[in-house]
């Protein structure tokens, strides 16, 4: 059955996929007064709220009270007894997350959205079937904003024995030894979550350094941090195949034939956009070779009526991203003003412990484009780290040109970096030079005042012209 048109189509715009983005094209669309549907197969939040951002901070806001309660001992306080319940935890992060989601309901139906719960597939660029209600609907525009999943497709015997990021958060108990496939956010924030919590924990990873694409610096860092709070981190490898071990868990054995014995396998090897069997091609819309939406500038895909926005397109898979290209969207489909987003500078973190916040060029990136470079670098002992009797620096690190003194990149490995960054990322926004940092009065005692107080480069780099 097809629903009855009015004014030629049932809806100026149907969205496919209440995550971030599509909640925020649709609420906005909807808040123009335009006639909006939303549909969602499963909750209504999408990866960030349900099963990656919000319950991951929370769960890492939770492994920190363990290194907590060893820093008060030193601080004259009395810790025993203290005593962690997993199934508290889950059940209340839950909570928050269910609370999240009604919210977003409320949202959407407050600026005139319909939700429709049902899967949703094109059936041509203008018609949507949905799935769970056996009927199709029609619309001027269509905006595909379906994310992704964890990938779970290494071709490896017992692959069907691991667990992602997904199944992650609603484990019923928490396993004594994890061993955590992949070198990227997901892999060293869950490991860090874990070992806060004092799971034996080891990462295998393929290449020879952690998080690729970051500052080299900051990746030795990281992995160092990581190897003293416990976790094992075993580069250059690979795995090879996971069996049922007699005694309960598994035994993973890797390409270098070592075995690891675990209760838990995790796979943290990125994420697939979930393209498929959405009737792309009925509709004119094309992938490239990773199963991405292709678009242009502006979000625009090679169907010209239809957009995709998120992780579905393979951009930079942020929400904030995602909601900047959903705001970008309405502005260019609705109101008239052709937007595409800036992704230059933008500024990520990596919630592991310790932190990791960067923004802007790594060294190694500022290399290859810039002739003349000099770097600031603090790595200092936190003020109460002293007291309480932790053995740890913090790095922060500046990359300035040396032509413009211009601040290309800015990258923090310690307490609160994140926070740090999001604050710093206005100023290197701004191209702000190194002077201006220099020009701001420190704030003291903070750990950001080391940010505008590197007096002098600890390298300076000079390539000649004929290089
Ligand atoms: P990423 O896509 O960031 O990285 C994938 C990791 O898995 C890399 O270390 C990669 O190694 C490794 N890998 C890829 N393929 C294989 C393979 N076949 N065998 C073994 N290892 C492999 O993945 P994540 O899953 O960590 O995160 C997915 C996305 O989610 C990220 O891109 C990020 O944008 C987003 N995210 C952001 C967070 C944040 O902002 N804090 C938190 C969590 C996720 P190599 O380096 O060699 O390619």
């Amino acid at each position: 059955m097809t629903s009855r048109r009015a004014g030629g189509y049932d809806y100026d715009l149907f969205v496919i996929g209440a995550g971030s983005a599509g909640v925020r094209a649709a609420r906005l669309t909807a808040e123009l007064g335009k006639r909006v549907a939303i549909a969602e197969e499963s909750r209504v939040g999408g990866t960030c709220v349900l099963r990656g951002c919000v319950p991951k901070k929370l769960f890492v806001n939770a492994a920190h009270y363990a290194e907590a309660f060893g820093d008060a001992v030193g601080f004259g306080w009395r810790v025993e007894g203290v005593h962690f319940d997993w199934p508290t935890l889950t059940s209340n992060v839950a909570g928050d997350v269910s609370l999240l989601s009604s919210i977003y309901i409320r949202n959407l139906e407050k600026a005139g959205a319909e939700i429709i719960p049902s899967r949703a597939v094109l059936e041509d660029a203008h018609t949507v079937r949905l799935v769970a209600e056996h009927r199709t609907v029609t619309a001027e525009y269509i905006l595909i904003s379906v994310g992704g999943r964890p990938r779970r497709d290494l071709p490896i015997p017992g692959i069907e024995h691991v667990i992602t990021s997904d199944e992650f958060f609603h484990l019923e108990r928490l396993p004594k030894r994890v061993l955590i496939v992949g070198g990227s956010y997901i892999a060293t924030e869950i490991a860090s979550i874990f070992a806060g919590f004092g799971a034996e924990t080891t990462i295998i990873h393929r290449g020879s350094e952690i998080l690729r694409g970051f500052d080299n610096e900051v990746r030795h860092e990281l992995c160092s941090a990581l190897e003293r709070r416990g976790i094992t981190v075993m580069t250059n490898e690979e795995l090879a195949g996971i069996a049922e071990a007699a005694g309960g868990g598994y035994i993973a054995t890797l390409k270098s034939r070592a075995t690891v014995a675990a209760d838990q396998v995790l796979l943290a090897i990125g994420r697939h956009p979930n393209t498929a069997g959405l009737g792309l091609e009925k509709a004119g819309v094309t992938v490239d070779g990773t199963g991405s939406i292709k678009v242009d500038a502006c979000s625009r895909t090679d169907a010209a009526n239809i957009y995709a926005v998120g992780d579905v397109t393979g951009r930079l898979q942020f929400t904030p991203v995602a909601i900047r290209e959903a705001a970008a969207f309405v502005q260019t489909v609705f109101e008239g003003r052709p937007t595409a987003v800036d992704y230059d500078n933008v500024p990520v973190a990596v919630f592991a412990n310790p932190e990791v916040g960067s923004v802007g060029l790594s060294e190694e990136a500022a290399r290859e484009r810039h002739p003349s470079l000099d770097i600031y670098r603090s790595h200092f002992k936190p003020l109460p780290y002293r007291v309480a009797g932790r053995d740890e620096r913090m790095l922060m690190k500046l990359v300035v040109d040396g032509e413009t003194d211009r601040v290309l990149g800015c990258h923090f490995v310690g307490p609160n970096a994140a926070e740090m960054v999001q604050l710093v990322a206005i100023a290197v926004k701004m191209g702000a030079t190194k002077a201006d940092f220099d020009a701001t009065t420190a704030l003291h005692p903070t750990l950001a005042e080391e940010i505008v107080t590197m007096a002098r480069p600890a390298e300076r780099i000079r390539r000649e012209a004929a290089e």
